[in-house]
């Protein structure tokens, strides 16, 4: 089981909601079975991945939900030095490196880079193992 946070993009509602796995949730997603609760928007989508540690009580205190998601990105710029630390950025080749790894069973430190959905789709129907997480950009403040 999975937790996500949904938003609904219609009345900017936030809410969790469990799936059988990633798959499910995009199979959803796309054939528009997520509805918000509140207006029966179809426009929800995934935000950040939850922790399934999270507390499953309800607190819909708004500067609850803002130091929440305050604390998630800090993990998330955290996770993102560890990347930048430990990986090879390779921008917008990272499908053919990813394949390059994957095929030529070549050494390497791990990479990062940006990739379409499709490709996305295409590396794990090959078995090529890749995690998609959030990314922020860095702002200067
Ligand atoms: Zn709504």
């Amino acid at each position: 089981m999975i937790k996500y946070k949904l938003v609904c993009k219609n009345c900017n509602l936030v809410f969790d909601s469990w799936f059988a796995s990633s798959n499910e949730y995009e199979r959803l997603y796309k054939k528009n079975l997520l509805k918000c609760h509140n207006c029966n928007s179809i426009k929800v989508s995934k935000t950040l991945m939850a922790p399934n540690t999270i507390s499953k009580k309800k607190k819909s205190n708004n500067d609850y939900e803002i130091k929440k998601i305050k604390n998630i990105n800090k993990e998330i710029k955290k996770f993102q030095k560890f990347i930048k630390n430990n990986f090879n950025y390779v921008g917008e080749n990272f499908a053919y490196e990813a394949r390059s790894i994957h095929y030529n069973k070549k050494k390497s430190k791990g990479i990062y880079g940006s990739v379409s959905k499709k490709e996305i789709k295409e590396l794990k129907e090959e078995g090529i193992s890749i995690e998609s997480i959030p990314w922020i950009e860095k702002k200067d403040n």
